[in-house]
């Protein structure tokens, strides 16, 4: 079994996909840590965990992208009763985090706006004890010092992207981080998958994200992340079989799940 621990099933891109999806899912023995956008992604995750069960394991969280500097404020209240209406059914708070890519400037009001909503995010997650799936892009040293305020069961630094420093002091905390389909091609995720601490790292595919060389820039599917284990394995000389192992140990432990 293997666990993708940050996929989007209930974006757009897979309308119309799902039987397909979910019959790839159970075919090849994979559960899917389902993240959300905001408000409408979290509530159709729901909907998936109780039409296809423990295959789905499914998060709720308002991303960065979705975190406007005017009117945010009604979006995290929405979304944030939600959360506290159905506590029990959602397994943890993702996606959420910062992007310095669209708002680079810590002064402006954009920025203050995602460290506001990300802040709340962890706090809900604290109360609860649920593990975060974070998106960090250029930003991790941003999302690591304000973490260190928060007692979080599981921190997973999701398509992690950060320097060997930066990667150093994210594991030295005990935070997870993923890979995804880039792990296949890219010799500088090899790398830094060398330098992860095997015990806090996890396989994902990011889905619907498109993906470049082998994949043909095609949409992400369930599929995708065999050769992502396989490359795992390659990477770290392992056989399939233990890596597999590895993978499925750290997924359990992140998730707070005996999977
Ligand atoms: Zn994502």
């Amino acid at each position: 079994m293997l666990v993708d621990a940050h996929v989007h099933l209930t974006d757009r891109e897979y309308d119309g996909m799902e039987d397909v999806v979910v019959g790839m899912l159970r075919s090849m023995d994979i559960r899917a840590v389902s993240v959300s956008m905001d408000l409408e992604t979290a509530e159709r995750n729901l909907v998936l965990a109780e039409k296809y069960g423990h295959i789905i394991i499914p998060f709720a969280g308002l991303h960065p992208w979705c975190v406007t500097s005017d009117g945010y404020a009604d979006t995290l209240d929405g979304i944030c009763s939600f959360i506290e209406a159905n506590i029990a059914r959602i397994k943890g708070i993702g996606e959420i985090g910062l992007d310095r890519a669209i708002a680079s400037d810590s002064s402006s009001d954009g920025f203050k706006a995602q460290v506001r909503v990300f802040e709340t995010m962890l706090g809900i997650a604290e109360k609860h004890s649920k593990p975060v799936s974070i998106h960090s892009r250029r930003a991790v040293d941003d999302v690591i010092s304000i973490l260190t305020s928060y007692n979080i069961r599981g921190v997973l630094l999701h398509w992690f992207s950060g320097s060997k420093k930066q990667l150093a002091t994210a594991n030295g905390r005990g935070y997870y981080v993923s890979y995804g389909p880039v792990l296949v091609y890219s010799k500088d995720k090899q790398v830094l998958l060398r330098h992860t601490d095997r015990e806090l790292v996890l396989v994902e595919t990011d889905g619907p994200v498109r993906y470049g060389s082998c994949f043909s820039d095609r949409t992400a599917m369930p599929s995708f992340l065999a050769s992502v284990a396989y490359a795992f394995a390659n990477t770290l000389d392992l056989n399939y079989g233990d890596a597999e192992a590895l993978l499925l140990g750290n997924a359990g432990r992140y998730l707070g799940l005996n999977l």
